[in-house]
């Protein structure tokens, strides 16, 4: 099947749980983006700031652009004139940084808190008690340039269903918790990204929001990794 196939297929299916596809184009050629842009997506993701910003500038103008993997403080500043959301916040540090970076371009850019959930060793992500601690920090209502809309997660890389069905369901009861104590009165409070390839259907069934679907649509990603035009870093 083309990449255009996989992705309408799969845009219909999501979409008629209402749910958002985000289309992972990371490593992907332009080309292909563009395959899946004439089919009908607006919305790509991607890992690295260099490849995003690289793209960005090649496609068209109306692509809805979210960063989904880690993001090191010193590149904010690369991707905040028209990134749409942020996926991977994981410290008031780097949440101080996107407001100021978005102030410079009179944005409010939309952010998700990435919780960690998963059964496996990482540095990214935060436990339940650090998303409350930030969400409790001082300086947090002071960040006008960012809105946190709803929080990430990545499942453990395991073929154990019930297990992953496990954490996306422990993440939606904290999401809940969260929606009651720090975002009642907060419409915008109310994504849940979470679901890849592999796990999306679980993730949708637990209350996912937005999927972040990559291989499937587009096929194995190329190794080589995509070469960047600029040095920013
Ligand atoms: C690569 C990636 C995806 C997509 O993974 P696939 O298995 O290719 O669908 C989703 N989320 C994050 C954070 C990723 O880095």
């Amino acid at each position: 099947m083309s990449i255009a196939d996989n992705l309408k297929q799969y845009k219909n299916e999501v979409e008629t749980d209402g749910v958002k596809l985000i289309a992972v184009s990371k490593t992907q050629p332009v080309e292909s983006i563009l395959e899946a842009y004439n089919a009908g997506q607006r919305v790509f993701g991607e890992n690295h700031v260099q490849e995003m910003v690289d793209k960005q500038a090649q496609l068209p103008a109306d692509i809805e652009w979210h960063l989904i993997g880690h993001l090191q403080t010193n590149k904010v500043k690369y991707i905040a004139p028209f990134v749409q959301l942020i996926h991977g916040v994981d410290s008031i540090k780097l949440l101080q940084e996107i407001n100021k970076q978005a102030a410079k371009h009179n944005r409010v850019i939309d952010c998700l808190l990435q919780v960690y959930i998963a059964d496996e060793d990482t540095k990214f992500g935060l436990g339940f008690d650090e998303v409350v601690e930030l969400l409790r920090d001082e300086t947090y209502p002071e960040l006008k340039n960012i809105r946190i809309v709803g929080l990430m997660g990545i499942a453990t890389n395991t073929k154990n269903e019930k297990q992953i069905a496990i954490e996306f369901h422990e993440l939606k009861v904290f999401f809940d918790g969260i929606k009651v104590s720090f975002f009642r009165k907060d419409e915008a409070f109310k994504e849940i990204s979470t679901g890849m390839s592999a796990d999306y259907k679980i993730a949708i069934e637990e209350g996912s929001t937005m999927v972040r679907i990559g291989s499937s649509i587009f096929g194995k990603r190329v190794i080589k990794h995509f070469k960047s035009n600029i040095s920013a870093n």
